[in-house]
C-alpha cells in the first residue's frame, strides 16, 4: 500500500492556504487510499525566532485543527514531531550526505534567511539544515508520496536526492518519494499582496484567512482583497494576480477550474462575494469541529500519544537500518 507524510510547522495560525494547499487533501482524500502519517512538525518552529509558549500553544492548536479538519486517529497517524526522536537522530545521518551549497541554493532559505535579518536578528543554523530534517521526516516513514503546496516541492526534490545518493553510498535503505500536489488550491497568495504566497508567519494579517476567524472577519478580508487594475474577471496569473487569486479559491471551494467560473462574472464586487460566502461555508464546519474538540483536550493529549508511539514504531527500524548501513557501531 502506498504510504504517504506530511507536515505542518506550528510558526502561526493555519490558513486557508494551508488547508486548499495540504489539509483538505490529506483529510479528505488521502487517509482513504494510503497508509497515512501527519505530523505537527515543531522542531521546525524554532528555526526563526520564537516564543516557546506559543509554540506549545500552537502546536496542541494544529493538532487540533488536523482533526477537526477531518483527520482520523483510526486511519491516520497523528503525532508531534519532537515526541519521536528518530526525526533528529535521522537527520544528523543526512547531514552527512548533504552538502552545503545545496542549501544554500533553497529558495525558502534565501526568502526566509532576509526576513530573519531584516528582523535584526542572526539568521539560525538550523534555518539552512531545516529541510535536511524535513528529508528525515519523510524518509524516516518510508513515504512514497508527500502531499504539499508548491512552495515546498523543492524541499520534497532535495529528499530525494539526498535518498539516492545515500542509497548509492551505503546501500539500499530509503524509499525515493514523490510530491503531489492538488489541482487547484497548490499556491494560495496572499489577499493584500497578490505576488507572495499566503503565509501563516507572515506578520500582517489582513491578507491572510486564518481558519478560527470568524465568519464576519472573513467576509471582511476578502472583500477588501487587493484586486488588479481593469475591471474585466479574467484568469491570469501574472497579468491579474488578485483576481485570478480569487478566482482559484473559489474553484478549489466549489470545484470547476478557475477559467471556467471567469465566465460568470460581470465585476470584481460580484466575485468576491462569492468567494466570501463560499470560503465562510467551507470553513464552518472545521471551526465547528474545532470548538468540540477543544473542550475535550484530554482527547487530544490521548490521540498525540498514541500517535507518537506508532509513529516510532514505524521509523524506528529504518532509521536504525541507516545507522548499520552509514557505519556506526550497534549498540548491544
Ligand atoms: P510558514 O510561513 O511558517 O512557512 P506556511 O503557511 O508556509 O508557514 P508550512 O507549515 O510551511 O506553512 O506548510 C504546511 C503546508 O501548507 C505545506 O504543505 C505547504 O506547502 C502548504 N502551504 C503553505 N502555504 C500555502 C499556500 N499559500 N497555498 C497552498 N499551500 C500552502
Ligand atoms: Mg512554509
Amino acid at each position: 500500500m502506498t504510504r504517504i507524510f506530511s507536515g505542518i510547522k506550528p510558526t502561526g495560525h493555519l490558513t486557508l492556504g494551508n488547508y486548499l494547499g495540504a489539509i483538505r487533501g490529506w483529510a479528505e482524500v488521502d487517509q482513504y487510499r494510503a497508509e497515512s502519517v501527519f505530523s505537527v512538525v515543531d522542531l521546525h518552529a524554532l528555526t526563526v525566532d520564537h516564543d516557546p509558549a506559543r509554540v506549545r500553544r500552537l502546536s496542541r492548536q494544529a493538532a487540533t485543527l488536523l482533526l477537526a479538519a477531518g483527520i482520523d486517529p483510526e486511519r491516520s497517524v497523528l503525532f508531534v514531531q519532537s515526541h519521536v526522536d528518530e526525526h533528529a537522530r535521522l537527520s544528523y545521518l543526512l547531514e552527512c550526505v548533504a552538502s552545503d551549497g545545496e542549501m544554500r541554493r533553497m529558495i525558502q532559505y534565501k526568502e526566509k534567511s532576509v526576513v530573519e535579518q531584516a528582523r535584526g536578528g542572526s539568521v539560525r543554523l538550523s534555518l539552512l539544515t531545516y529541510p535536511v530534517l524535513m528529508a528525515a521526516d519523510i524518509l524516516a516513514y518510508g513515504a512514497d508520496e508527500v502531499p504539499v503546496g508548491d512552495d515546498q516541492t523543492q524541499h520534497v526534490e532535495l529528499t530525494r536526492d539526498l535518498a539516492v545518493r545515500f542509497n548509492q553510498r551505503y546501500g539500499h535503505t530509503f524509499v525515493v518519494p514523490r510530491a503531489t500536489r492538488p489541482e487547484v488550491g497548490a499556491r494560495v497568495m496572499d489577499l493584500q499582496d497578490p505576488t507572495s504566497k499566503m503565509g501563516k508567519s507572515h506578520e500582517s494579517g489582513a491578507g491572510i484567512v486564518y481558519l478560527l476567524d470568524d465568519a464576519d472577519v472573513v467576509r471582511k478580508k476578502i472583500m477588501r482583497a487587493v484586486t488588479d487594475s481593469g475591471s474585466e474577471v479574467v484568469f491570469d496569473r501574472e497579468g491579474r494576480p488578485g483576481v485570478s487569486n480569487l478566482l482559484e479559491i473559489l474553484a478549489a471551494c466549489e470545484g470547476g477550474s478557475p477559467e471556467g467560473l471567469s465566465g460568470a462574472y460581470e465585476s470584481y464586487g460580484a466575485l468576491k462575494k462569492d468567494v466570501a460566502e463560499a470560503v465562510v461555508e467551507l470553513l464552518r464546519p472545521v471551526r465547528e469541529r474545532h470548538k468540540a474538540l477543544v473542550a475535550d483536550s484530554g482527547y487530544v493529549e490521548g490521540v498525540l500519544r498514541g500517535g507518537a508511539e506508532r509513529a516510532r514504531g514505524m521509523a524506528r527500524p529504518t532509521v536504525d537500518a541507516a545507522y548499520r548501513a552509514i557505519g556506526l557501531l550497534p549498540a548491544v
